[in-house]
C-alpha cells in the first residue's frame, strides 16, 4: 500500500437473485461507497450468471474495489448491515438471497476467524467472483492462491455473460 494513502485496499463480492437484483445491487454499491472509513470505491460491470451451489433465478454479481480505514471486522459489519437493511434472512444454508455481501480481499491480510476467512475461501473456484475482479485488478495476487487473470483463466466454463452498463 503506497505510504500516502490512509487505510487499506479492500474487495467486496455482492450478489443477488431474489426481486429486482440489478437496482439492489446499483443501491448496494452506492450504499457500500457511503459507509463511514470507506473512500474511493470503483465498482466492476454487472454480470448476470447461474446459481452455484444454489437455488433460484439467476444472480446478479459484481466485485468493488475500495480503501477503508476500518479493521477487517468492522468492515464486516458494515457489510452485514446493508445486507440487513435490504431484508437479508438466511432460511437454510445457500438460500436464494435478496443481497450478499462478501469481503473477499482486505489487503494482503490472511484472516482465520469464524466469523470472517480471507481471502474468502471460495472466490478463487469462482467465475462469477473472478471474472468481474479481472475487470478490476487482473493482476492481484490472492494470498495462497494465485493471480486473478490466471485462476480465471484455469476454471472449468461456468455460465455468466456481462451486463452493458
Ligand atoms: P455465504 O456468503 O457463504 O453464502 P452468508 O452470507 O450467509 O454465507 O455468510 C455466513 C457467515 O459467513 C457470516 O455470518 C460471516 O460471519 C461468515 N463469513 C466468513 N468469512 C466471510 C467473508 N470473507 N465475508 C463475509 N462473510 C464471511
Ligand atoms: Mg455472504
Amino acid at each position: 500500500m503506497p505510504a500516502n494513502e490512509p487505510g487499506a485496499e479492500a474487495f467486496v463480492g455482492l450478489g443477488a437473485n431474489l426481486g429486482d437484483a440489478r437496482a439492489t445491487l446499483t443501491q448496494a454499491l452506492a450504499e457500500l461507497a457511503a459507509l463511514p472509513g470507506v473512500d474511493s470505491l470503483q465498482a466492476s460491470p454487472l454480470y448476470r450468471t447461474q446459481p452455484v451451489d444454489a437455488q433460484g433465478p439467476d444472480f446478479i454479481n459484481a466485485v468493488a474495489r475500495l480503501r477503508t480505514t476500518l479493521s477487517p471486522l468492522a468492515l464486516l459489519a458494515g457489510l452485514q448491515a446493508i445486507e440487513a437493511a435490504h431484508g437479508r434472512e438466511r432460511p437454510y444454508r445457500n438460500a436464494p438471497r435478496t443481497l450478499d455481501l462478501d469481503l473477499l480481499l482486505y489487503g494482503e491480510q490472511v484472516i482465520g476467524l469464524p466469523a470472517l476467512a480471507v481471502p474468502h475461501p471460495r472466490m478463487h473456484l469462482r467465475a462469477f467472483v473472478l471474472a468481474p475482479l479481472a475487470d478490476l485488478a487482473p493482476d492481484l495476487l490472492i494470498p495462497g492462491r494465485g493471480r486473478v487473470a490466471a485462476l480465471l483463466a484455469g476454471l472449468d466454463p461456468q455460465p455468466l455473460s456481462r451486463i452493458d452498463p
